[in-house]
């Protein structure tokens, strides 16, 4: 993983976590030409997508402006044209060309100059025409069903996918945006989206429930956001992730996995490795007793399977630092833990779509 790369996907991470921004950037990233805010919403099934695009301003880019006409009242955007008759209404209809010969002045249908062995003859003067004596003097139509002629048939819409009649009053205008994702940020986001996809596939094969974006208030009060809350077992496990951030990035993390596990345990996931030596002071002294367990790799790949180990380990109780917390404790760590540790919630509602 490139980490300038990565840097260009914002300050937070988080806003990547929300299963809707993840499935509007999934479906830009498989796109081959831009798309409208309509076809992603079709493609994703998420239905904010404007509000999901303007949290992705640099990464997303306008990529132009189409216009097109919708019937809002049957919702159709595409329509078929249907000719009657004005008489009748039937849609038997012949249109015929209407021809001059210019050589005698004779007005009548085309099909009237075809003589029998195919070729084209005059029917008032008999000579032989073609088609530079021939000037077409517009077109006229013929009803199958009462006989009228007529210049101009009754035209109507159907729209595409309604099927319903349309009438020209009913259309109105519209412009549609298209997006794209930014050349220089699309492989930092392919990477993202499959880290978070394995974050997820680790925490199911553990048996967990995922919570994306997950909002917990901290010890000191403040309202915090993580990736992932992960429900299992009756216990609940925070999950935050550290991706190319510098220090200031990681030190607002650790404190904010800090505030948050007097509530509920707290895994955060940071790579590559911290150089900043006080901030390793910090990450390192603070764990002991605290249900922070905060992990680096070099390597943003080995993530997934450190997760794993994590959730595998558990956590301590804050009561009795020697018991396991996690749902999948190792055998030698003892009991299950109950619902009446740690605070335990029902899920909170969660801002994700
Ligand atoms: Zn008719
Ligand atoms: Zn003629």
């Amino acid at each position: 993983m490139d980490c300038a790369e990565v840097q260009r996907l914002g300050e937070s991470l988080a806003p990547y976590c929300d299963p809707g921004i993840r499935a509007v950037l999934a479906e830009l990233l498989k796109a081959k030409s831009p798309l409208t805010a309509r076809q992603i919403a079709e493609r994703s099934g998420v239905g904010a997508v404007e509000e999901a695009l303007s949290r992705l301003s640099g990464v997303v880019r306008v990529a132009g402006t189409s216009y097109g006409t919708v019937a809002r009242s049957t919702g159709d955007t595409r329509f078929y044209v249907k000719l009657s008759c004005p008489f009748c209404g039937s849609q038997d209809l012949e249109r015929e060309e209407l021809v001059e010969h210019t050589g005698c002045g004779y007005v009548g249908r085309l099909s009237d100059f075809r003589a029998k062995d195919g070729s084209l003859r005059c029917p008032r003067c008999g000579s032989p025409v073609d088609g530079p004596s021939l000037r077409s003097i517009g077109f006229w139509y013929e009803c199958n069903g009462c006989h009228q002629t007529f210049p101009r048939p009754n035209i109507s819409l159907i729209g595409a996918d309604s099927g319903s009649e349309v009438s020209p009053e009913q259309l109105e205008p519209v412009k549609e945006v298209s997006y794209a994702l930014s050349e220089e940020a699309a492989p930092a986001v392919r990477e993202l989206l499959g880290l978070l996809g394995r974050l997820e596939g680790v925490a199911s094969s553990r048996g967990y429930a995922v919570s994306w974006r997950f909002r917990l208030t901290g010890k000191s009060g403040v309202l915090h956001e993580f990736c992932m809350g992960l429900d299992g077992g009756g216990s609940r496990v925070l999950v935050d992730l550290v991706i190319c951030g510098d220090p200031p990035r990681v030190l607002r993390s650790v404190t904010k996995a800090f505030d948050a596990s007097a509530e509920l345990p707290v895994i955060l996931l940071i790579a590559p490795e911290v150089e900043d030596a006080a901030l390793r002071v910090l990450m390192s002294a603070a764990i002991t007793g605290l249900r922070a367990r905060i992990i680096t790799s070099g390597d943003p790949s080995d993530l997934p399977a450190l997760l794993e180990r994590a959730l595998a380990d558990g956590f301590p109780s804050p009561s009795a630092g020697r018991e396991a917390q996690g749902p999948q404790a190792g055998p030698s760590r003892g009991r299950a833990p109950g619902r009446g540790e740690l605070g335990y919630k029902p899920p909170p509602a969660i801002g994700a779509a």
